[in-house]
């Protein structure tokens, strides 16, 4: 279709490559490791309260920061894992997802020409999110064959993305696509240059909860960092931790000067939404411990199944310690390019995985990488390892 009526700053922005390798495991019956989703439903208890709350009349505009009941359980759940305090009145504004919350803080604290700087490669959204806001990206590169052989980024490459117009930080820990969980001394940088800078950081933790247990450390979030909560809006979302990537409940908290400067914004975008699923997520994020418990350590197992597999398959495996992802070197393969690796796995193998180049800048970078998603049944798994091994 002819793009030519679209504002140019949105030129650059094709078909999501979720969408063409999707299309792609569709057309081949290829087992689909690409996009993100999970295979299976999330907690009975939260179904049932959706199920409630859509029969007993939930149905019409919330209100504008979300149910009072859902921003309680947002503060409670946030106070409970990671020890910090949020005021449900002011300091938490519940958002159509994670992807709403990141669109409505850029927007809200970006002038044209301002610049945030993110790490690459990058959540497909947030590029087009600067881009919206006619401001400009400055990545910094995350390189595997750190420590452990993890991705790691270099603090100097971090300073040097700092410049006069520089507004954000956006942060991705655990990181999609990589599985990188970013260290108490990589957080320590990023804090210290937003302290001296004056700059507000934005974390993204949709997967707060995928750590696994040999990671090299626990989930941090960055506003715990001293003089950190107060420049910090931290963004999650129900997605990833319940398997229900298709409501899209997300949420921001933050100092409510931060907040109240991003609500500004998101009520002119959805004003609200999700009504009946809202009082669903609160029932979620108050389950006890052992959901959380349950969900890390089946998602590590099924991590360890493909891991395993695509390491009898003769890819390079980079460490994954966390999200629903790991990243292969196709150089052992023989390949150079993940995208053309993608778009011919299908045909090769029956299998669609996600080349992770399109994430960055520095294509080169990551041009021999590719991603594979592990939030699927063992018995997806076990069939898409299967076949994987006929490419060794
Ligand atoms: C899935 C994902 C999101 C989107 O979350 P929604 O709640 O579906 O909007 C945002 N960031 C990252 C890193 C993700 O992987």
């Amino acid at each position: 279709m002819s793009t030519d009526r679209l504002v140019a700053r949105m030129r650059p922005f094709g078909t999501t490559v979720f969408a063409e390798m999707s299309a792609l495991a569709v057309r081949t019956g290829a087992v689909n490791l690409g996009q993100g989703f999970p295979d299976t439903d999330g907690p009975r208890e939260m179904l049932g309260a959706a199920v409630t709350a859509l029969r007993g009349g939930a149905n019409q505009y919330p209100p504008g920061p979300g149910i009072p009941a859902l921003r309680a359980a947002i503060a409670e759940h946030q106070k409970r894992f990671w020890g910090l305090d949020s005021d449900p009145d002011g300091e938490v504004l519940v958002t159509a997802g994670a992807t709403e919350a990141v669109a409505a803080t850029i927007l809200a604290l970006c002038e044209p020409g301002d610049e945030v700087i993110c790490f690459e490669p990058y959540y497909d959204s947030y590029a087009a999110s600067i881009a919206l806001a006619g401001a400009v990206r400055r990545p910094v590169t995350l390189r595997p064959g750190g420590p452990g052989g993890r991705y790691s980024f270099d603090p100097e490459e971090l300073r040097a993305a700092a410049g006069p117009r520089t507004r954000l930080v956006l942060l991705n820990s655990p990181h999609n696509p990589t599985g990188k969980v970013f260290t108490p001394e990589e957080l320590g940088w990023v804090a210290d240059l937003c302290r001296e800078r004056d700059l507000v950081a934005v974390t993204d933790e949709v997967y707060e909860h995928l750590v696994f247990t040999d990671a090299s450390g626990p989930h941090v979030p960055l506003a715990t960092l001293p003089g950190m909560r107060e420049r910090t809006i931290r963004i999650s979302s129900a997605g990833k931790t319940f398997s229900c990537t298709g409501w899209k409940v997300g949420w921001a908290t933050g100092p409510a000067p931060l907040l109240s400067a991003v609500l500004r914004v998101k009520q002119f975008l959805t004003f609200v939404n999700a009504a009946p699923l809202q009082p669903a997520v609160a029932v979620a994020l108050g389950l006890p411990d052992g959901y959380f418990d349950v969900f890390t350590s089946t998602m590590q197992a099924r991590r360890d199944q493909l891991v395993a597999g695509l390491t009898d398959a003769g890819f390079g495996v980079l460490p994954s310690e966390g999200t629903y992802f790991v990243t292969a070197d196709i150089r052992p393969l023989g390949g150079s390019d993940g995208l053309d690796f993608c778009r011919e796995l299908p045909g090769r193998a029956g299998v669609v995985a996600v080349p992770t180049q399109v994430f960055y800048d520095h294509q080169d970078a990551g041009r021999h990488l590719v991603r594979f998603a592990f939030c699927k049944r063992e018995e997806v798994i076990a069939e898409a390892v299967t076949r994987l091994r006929k490419l060794g």
